[in-house]
């Protein structure tokens, strides 16, 4: 069969056996797509039927979650874990806390999960899970019921050496400690059976910093092979959680300035620089809304969505060289795209998983400008979060340093895999398809190498 037509059947079949997962569509066809000369030079995956085995979870667990709010009502929402491919080590990923939460929007993360992890070169598998729940507007106490009625489901499929979850949007440092406790609870025993924990209690130290770290640290990579660097470059940034606030950070310590963020509710533009206490104090400590931002940085700009100029996100459409979307999928389409190719941007690196549309990639690669795929670009965290495992098991703590240069060390090691696939597959400096096929080779030889798996 040519290598189109084995695609095609793949994709035919999966959008027929699992219907209505669009995000998960997307996620493998873009994966699929660039795998096209891999499969051509290796007619091994073909026979051995790896596509058709790679698109469909190992297991796939869904459950009630039933937790009693404020006012003594009992709420309901769904839970997900989906362990998608174990062939390099235990399943890894995160957990997402968001209303859009269902099984095709964990299933897209959690494929994507499986690449990004082989890409670090560590022995971790891909999995994601999650909930429709929705951390907005709740208390403190409503979380913490929540996460704890979450986890007693959810704590009969992890283990160390079997499934470990992290954090993902809606679930930091709080959630996972709430998770932790009650994990500890039912079986008694202190496990690191989570990644993001609290400092005191088994967390790695640069973990939260990670994602952010690393997309900034990809960036420069991708600009050094160019002869250039991030020193003096104007930044678009969207998001203001953890990957959007340490990337921004990041940013400035490389001599770069970031002049935009975002939050559901609308984006910040501040010519003279985000400035970081600021944007701290509202989204980590106050937990409030971006609009705070401009009673405090008088100078800056505040734009609601619904003022956001028809059909585009407005971060995109401020004059700089370099962006990182960092807040969500699909956050980045072929208007905006257009639009930061009109105003001189020269690199898009993601920080969130699939931020940019297919349509919008394609813009990119065919106007030239520099592309750092998420599955590389930010893998930061989900490597740190395995360097955490690494210290729960030994019993160690590493210092700051010492994880943020074994970090910086591995984002030029997975920039440098997957550049060099890209040459080795004939389309030298497309970094998308280097870091697809790089990902994707590892995980398939193992699945070939362990037999029907
Ligand atoms: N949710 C993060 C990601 O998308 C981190 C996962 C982890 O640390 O396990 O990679």
């Amino acid at each position: 069969m040519s290598v189109h037509k084995y695609i095609d059947k793949v994709m035919k079949s999966t959008m027929q056996s699992t219907p209505g997962q669009t995000e998960f569509y997307q996620a493998v066809e873009e994966v699929l797509v660039t795998l096209e000369p891999i499969l051509k030079a290796e007619p091994k995956y073909d026979q051995q039927n790896i596509l058709e085995r790679i698109v469909i979870p190992e297991r796939q667990i869904i459950f009630r979650v039933t937790w009693m709010d404020d006012a003594g009502k009992i709420q309901t929402n769904i839970g997900y874990r989906v362990q998608f491919n174990s062939a390099i080590g235990p399943y890894k990923g995160g957990l997402r806390f968001h209303p859009s939460v269902n099984l095709g929007i964990v299933k897209f993360l959690g494929f994507e999960q499986i690449f990004k992890n082989s890409l670090t070169g560590l022995p971790i598998g891909g999995g994601k899970g999650g909930s429709n729940f929705d951390p907005k507007g709740k208390s403190d106490g409503e979380i913490m019921r929540f996460c704890q009625s979450f986890m007693l489901e959810l704590s009969k499929y992890i283990g160390e050496t079997r499934d470990v979850p992290a954090g993902d949007i809606g679930v930091g440092g709080r959630e996972i400690g709430y998770m932790f406790g009650e994990y500890k609870r039912l079986t008694g025993n202190f496990e690191g059976i989570l990644t993001g924990k609290g400092l005191n209690w088994g967390g790695s130290l640069a973990r939260t910093e990670a994602t952010g770290f690393g997309s900034v640290y990809f960036a420069e990579n991708i600009l050094n092979k160019q002869k250039d660097s991030l020193e003096g470059k104007i930044a678009a940034v969207s998001g203001s959680g953890n990957v959007a606030i340490y990337t921004i950070q990041k940013l400035y310590d490389m001599g770069a300035k970031a002049v935009t963020c975002s939050d559901s509710r609308g984006m910040i533009y501040d010519k003279n620089g985000i400035d970081l206490d600021t944007l701290k104090l509202i989204k980590e400590t106050r937990r409030d809304s971006l609009e705070e931002y401009v009673l405090i940085r008088k100078n800056a700009t505040y734009l609601p969505v619904h003022s956001y100029p028809e059909g585009t996100n407005a971060v995109w459409g401020v004059p700089c060289d370099v962006a990182f979307p960092s807040a969500t999928q699909n956050e980045l389409n072929l208007a905006d795209m257009k639009n930061l190719h009109k105003n001189g941007c020269k690199l898009v690196c993601e920080g969130a998983n699939m931020p940019t549309t297919p349509d919008a990639i394609e813009y990119m690669l065919a106007n030239k400008m520099m592309f750092g795929p998420a599955k590389a670009a930010n893998a930061g965290g989900v490597a740190t979060s395995q360097l955490e495992m690494s210290q729960n098991a030994s019993m160690s703590k590493w210092s700051f340093a010492d994880v943020d240069s074994k970090l910086r060390t591995i984002m030029k090691s997975i920039f440098d895999l997957s550049y060099d696939t890209s040459k080795e597959f004939g389309d030298e400096g497309n970094i998308m398809m280097g870091a697809n096929i790089a990902g994707f080779r590892k995980v398939a030889d193992s699945m070939i190498d362990q037999g029907a798996v």
